[in-house]
């Protein structure tokens, strides 16, 4: 295999491993598992670490969740990363038994709203410092900082993203804090290009953790996946990796064989894209799923969506399916149809606006409806 040329990024040691200057990429993976369900997450764990992840992310949003991610810990030997949405607070529970913090810019607003952005990612450098663990600076396009979203034209969902991220580097780096990686992730593959791109010419010293967020089910989401890694990594971008793949808990390590095999097809330049990513017909997104989903039956509806919208592929339509609350609403208003997922029901959206919540046993057929609604409006004629 010929080596991957590479932009010369900072190092950052999380944990057994290192990221950026002349590190081979690390891949990674997030468990689907319930954090609380010790045993559940512990074999994951193990499952993906077998499959050789580098690094494990692992979701906690409540003092329960940072609880079992303790115990957890415990009883595993690869490189934690725990994922803080709202409740960035719990760091300080995890920080001493995990590697790496990662926060959500976007996701700093919603607890102690009169506390200003800066003093809380000062608790996190803290907290990071203070237990030797990296950071990531994670941005997704569904929940960018509301200051940013209203600063730019509302078709411009890149500015927003990148002036998020060169903000929380610069104020990290006033702390005198360089232990950190930025991630820019989207559902669509162009613009995790596009983003990633004007990130890097900005600053090519920050390495980079790269991902196609909500790409979907295998084989579909492995080759949404391939399309912006192999533009990205062929042109130097990118020091770790995780493909984001909808599949039930007991094949989460195809995550890993896609992100290795996909790593060793461009170092072998066996490389399928230079042209454009297609984006014309149906698009199904779908989240990976993780610890916050509501209902297990998620992965099964989100391959129930695909069958039940085949007959409608010819169209330049986009249907969102995703797991939970946490990132359910924001990332569901830019598709055509978006379904979110609660415990007992599931919220059906046509781009922004609410559409009710309807049964598992009953949305498929009410999207239908409106699928069915939506072609008609739009393309009938
Ligand atoms: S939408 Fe929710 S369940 Fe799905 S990956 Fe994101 S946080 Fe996890």
């Amino acid at each position: 295999m010929t080596a991957i040329k590479r932009n010369r990024t900072r190092e950052v040691r999380i944990g057994s491993i290192a990221i950026g200057a002349e590190h081979p990429i690390a891949v990674q993976s997030m468990t689907a598992t319930k954090t609380p369900n010790v045993d559940a997450t512990v074999e994951q764990i193990q499952q993906l670490s077998k499959a050789g992840a580098d690094i494990i992310r692992v979701a906690v949003d409540s003092n329960k969740d940072a609880s079992a991610l303790n115990e957890i810990a415990a009883q595993v030997d690869a490189n934690l990363s725990v994922d803080l949405q709202e409740n960035y607070r719990l760091a300080s529970v995890v920080a001493p038994h995990v590697q790496k913090l990662r926060y959500n810019p976007g996701h700093l607003y919603h607890h102690e709203r009169d506390k200003p952005w800066q003093e809380k990612v000062a608790f996190l450098v803290e907290t990071a410092r203070e237990h030797d663990c990296a950071i990531r600076v994670g941005v997704n396009c569904g929940s960018v900082d509301p200051e940013k979203v209203d600063k730019y034209d509302p078709n411009d969902s890149i500015s927003p993203m990148l002036e998020s991220a060169i903000e929380h580097c610069e104020y990290l780096e006033s702390l005198g804090f360089e232990r950190f990686c930025v991630s820019l992730k989207d559902s669509d593959p162009a613009k995790v290009v596009e983003v990633n791109q004007r990130f890097a010419e900005k600053r090519p010293d920050i390495p980079l953790h790269l991902g196609v967020t909500e790409a979907g089910m295998p084989p579909d989401g492995v080759i949404k996946t391939r399309i912006a890694f192999e533009q990205l990594i062929g042109r130097g971008m990118g020091d770790t990796i995780r493909v984001s793949l909808t599949v039930p808990n007991d094949r989460k390590f195809e995550e890993i064989e896609a992100g290795r095999g996909i790593l060793e097809d461009i170092a072998n330049g066996r490389v399928r894209s230079v042209v454009d990513f297609n984006m014309s017909g149906l698009n199904i997104i779908s989240c990976p799923s993780c610890s916050r989903v509501e209902n297990e039956a998620f992965v099964e509806l989100a391959g129930q969506v695909k069958q039940m919208s085949a007959y409608a592929k010819q169209y330049d339509l986009t249907i969102a399916v995703m797991g939970c609350r946490v990132n359910g609403p924001g990332e569901t208003d830019d598709a055509d149809l978006g379904l979110w997922c609660a415990p007992n029901f599931v919220n059906l959206k046509k781009g922004t606006e609410s559409l009710g919540a309807y049964p598992y046993d009953e949305i498929l057929s009410r999207l239908k409806q409106e699928l069915d609604t939506l072609i008609d409006q739009k393309f009938s004629g």
